[in-house]
């Protein structure tokens, strides 16, 4: 039953075979206020890459159906309720190093706690984003986030202008009280994500793109050096 998987480390594509995972034994017990009796087990998957060996950790609950179903393969069953993300915790993308760790740390909370406090979720990725804007941008000296977005217009395409914009507003509801205090505003947890999933394209688009081409561009002129020191002609000639 191999199977392919990305690896939620590295992010690299591998086929899985049986001496990649290691299963607890199942576990059954009953839960007397709903009369029904569940399975739980435990998985880890070592990533096959050489360059990663990391290994994830998870727990599944299923319904075994008065304790007759053993599930065969262990993802996706039909009678699975719920899996646990263990590590890396609650599918938090693992990002490089060379991001800011306080833009990690937010983003990294943000999107712990999406179901159990939206509202504040989506402060935490308001205020992520204003770092990375701060960080990344070099903008500073300005009143409100809303002047530092405004900024970079012009350097960031209209329609991720209108949702980084749109993240600064929800994130606004948790971050200052109504005005009217009767007037209750809430985040939706589906719509938190929405906002955790903008931060992790920024760190992408913006951080990561501008780490891969500086080492492309270094590797071209390393190149360039060789070649021209095999020529054994001045790299730096202006001819
Ligand atoms: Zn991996």
């Amino acid at each position: 039953m191999p199977f392919s998987r990305v690896c939620p480390f590295c992010n690299v594509l591998s086929t899985i075979t049986k001496s990649d995972i290691q299963s607890a034994s199942d576990f059954f017990y009953r839960d007397f206020a709903d009369d029904t009796i569940y399975g739980l087990q435990t998985h880890v998957i070592t990533c096959p890459s050489p360059e990663c060996n990391k290994a994830e950790v998870f727990v599944q609950k299923w319904d075994t159906n008065n304790g007759e179903i053993i599930p065969k393969t262990f993802i996706n069953f039909e009678c699975l309720i719920r899996r646990w993300e263990l590590e890396p915790e609650a599918n938090v993308k693992v990002f490089p190093n060379y991001v800011p760790e306080s833009i990690l740390q937010d983003y990294k909370e943000a999107k712990l706690i999406v179901n159990i406090s939206p509202k504040a979720s989506a402060t935490i990725s308001r205020r992520c984003l204003q770092t990375m804007i701060r960080d990344f941008w070099a903008i500073k000296d300005k009143k409100s986030l809303h002047h530092e977005i405004e900024a970079i217009k012009d350097k960031i395409d209209t329609n991720m202008y209108d949702a980084i914009m749109a993240l600064k507003s929800i994130g606004n509801i948790g971050a200052h009280p109504e005005k009217d205090i009767n007037i209750i505003v809430d985040v939706e947890p589906g719509e938190a994500e929405e906002l955790v999933w903008l931060i992790e394209t920024l760190i992408e688009d913006w951080y990561m793109v501008r780490h891969d081409r500086e080492n492309r561009i270094s590797k071209i002129k390393s190149i360039n050096t060789e070649k021209q020191l095999e020529r054994k002609i001045d790299p730096y000639s202006t001819n």
